[in-house]
């Protein structure tokens, strides 16, 4: 049976003011349907943005350290509810079991990592010219837009939700419509946890009620991850006045040294390839080989590839998207070494992609597929290789596999992505780290997740001058 599912307007549940509607599927059998959601337009958003233009005026004036605690507890709810939790992700999104139990986990451990930061916002303070008092002060900005993508429906949102709510923000939340279930299930622990319930709003629906969001000169910062072609609709539609942080797409590439343990580089590519089955913004996407180790990599990283677990792809357009791109790079002249098959069944599964000759400059070599689809090429030293994993407008990750400190350090220096991986896959990074990327993968404004840009983005700064009286 489906879920039905609401908008939160105003500490309301509501359906969309028009009434319409749409149908989340399940992406391993699209006959199970895993519910209907409202398919809101812009009205609904200007609705939520006053809603939470009022509860953010209330959520401001609660102590930071009740702020944490609501944090905290809306983290306890959802580990308390984890094993459903788990299931209903892997319905909704097509994550394996594994997959998903890791977002399960992590998502209540960013809420309480952003909850201690509530009570981390500070300031400083001057002596006046006068002998008084300057001091500035954060405070916060007042409403946040965080539109979010649906490769992790709980984790990405955790941590623009995290933060932007211990700051003492109003959010309206406008998740991904292939995730709307956990969404929701997310806004429903905050709420239960205590917010105030115009704080937050929860807006269903695609493009029409994000670009809403971003237009809306009442919301004073707008935070997205979604791929590069959306972030920028959103900037432009944002203006050049208005705060916003854009984490975008990737074109990943692992750089494989003669030095490396081939086995332990096999297994760094494939996890970071096929994990999550290619649906990672840092996912490897390519890998530039040495001429000595070309063969024998691509050997055992196809033996790999060939027995590795992956859940569906998440939709239909992710499943033509993937085939596409596999059409494309043979096209170009590579050569499909095993894999990017449509498996028989319902499901939107495929089998994992490996191709071998991918030229310099081709689509398959440039663009982000977004699916599990793996490019080798070939370079012939260190310094073409570097210049290989940098030709992309992309700078999200880059990884490299060698025993060489020198060439780590190398690479670390030039490459030009925002995270370098030695010796591990490309994907995931750890909640305590600054994240973000370079080049067009980002607006590198302010970096997401940890550090000390991150809650500035949340956050606005005042002087403040008192004068001793006479
Ligand atoms: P997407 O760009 O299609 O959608 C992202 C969000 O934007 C969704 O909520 C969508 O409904 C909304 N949206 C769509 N059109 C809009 C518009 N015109 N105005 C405002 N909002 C609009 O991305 P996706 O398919 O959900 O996610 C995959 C992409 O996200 C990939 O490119 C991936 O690399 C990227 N991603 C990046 C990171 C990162 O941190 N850098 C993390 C995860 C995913």
């Amino acid at each position: 049976m489906g879920h039905r599912g609401f908008n939160l307007v105003g500490g309301e549940w509501v359906d969309a003011l028009g009434g319409g509607t749409f149908l989340r599927r399940n992406p391993a059998d699209p006959e199970d349907v895993v519910g209907e959601f409202p398919d809101s337009t812009a009205e609904d958003v200007r609705a939520a943005v006053a809603a939470v233009e009022e509860g953010a005026a209330e959520w401001a004036e609660v102590s930071a350290e009740r702020r944490a605690e609501v944090l905290r507890r809306a983290a306890d709810l959802l580990e308390g509810r984890r094993t459903a939790l788990t299931a209903e992700l892997v319905r909704e999104e097509g994550k394996t079991a594994a997959e998903a139990a890791m977002e399960t986990s992590r998502t209540p451990l960013n809420l309480r990592f952003h909850a201690a930061e509530a009570q981390r916002v500070d300031g400083r303070a001057y002596r006046g010219d006068d002998g008084g008092l300057v001091y500035t002060w954060r405070e916060p900005v007042g409403v946040v837009g965080a539109i979010t993508p649906w490769n992790f429906p709980l984790n990405i949102p955790s941590r623009k939700l995290g933060p932007a709510l211990a700051a003492g923000n109003g959010v309206v939340f406008k998740p991904s419509p292939i995730t709307p279930l956990m969404a929701q299930r997310l806004t429903e622990a905050l709420l239960a946890a205590g917010l105030p319930p115009k704080a937050l709003a929860l807006v269903h629906g695609g493009a029409r009620p994000g670009a809403a969001v971003a237009e809306d000169p009442r919301v004073g910062a707008v935070t997205f991850t979604g791929s590069t072609a959306t972030g920028r609709a959103v900037h432009a539609a944002a203006g050049p006045t208005r705060r916003v942080q854009l984490e975008m797409g990737g074109k990943n590439a692992v750089v494989v040294l003669p030095d490396a343990d081939l086995d332990k580089a096999a297994r760094i590519i494939v996890k970071g390839a096929f994990g999550l089955s290619g649906q990672a913004c840092t996912g490897t996407s390519r890998v530039i080989a040495l001429p000595e180790v070309h063969d024998p990599l691509l050997d055992r990283v196809v033996k790999l590839a060939r027995e590795v677990e992956m859940g569906p792809l998440a939709a239909d357009f992710q499943l033509r998207k993937t085939l596409d791109y596999v059409r494309i790079g043979q096209e170009e002249g590579a050569e499909l070494v095993t894999g990017g098959r449509r498996l028989p069944g319902k499901g939107y599964f495929v089998s994992p992609a490996v191709l071998t000759g991918v030229g310099r400059g081709s689509r398959l070599a440039r663009e982000e597929v977004f699916g599990p689809v793996l490019a080798f090429q070939r370079a012939s030293d260190f310094d073409e290789a570097l210049e290989l994993a940098n030709d992309t407008e992309y700078g999200l990750a880059a990884g490299l596999v060698t025993r060489d400190l020198n060439r780590a350090l190398d690479f670390a220096r030039r490459s030009r992505t925002g995270v370098v991986k030695v010796n591990q896959p490309t994907t995931g990074m750890a909640m305590n780290v600054p994240f973000g990327g370079l080049k067009a993968s980002s607006t590198q404004t302010y970096k997401e997740q940890a550090g000390p840009s991150m809650m500035l983005f949340y956050t606005q700064e005042k002087s403040v001058y008192i004068s001793p009286l006479d």
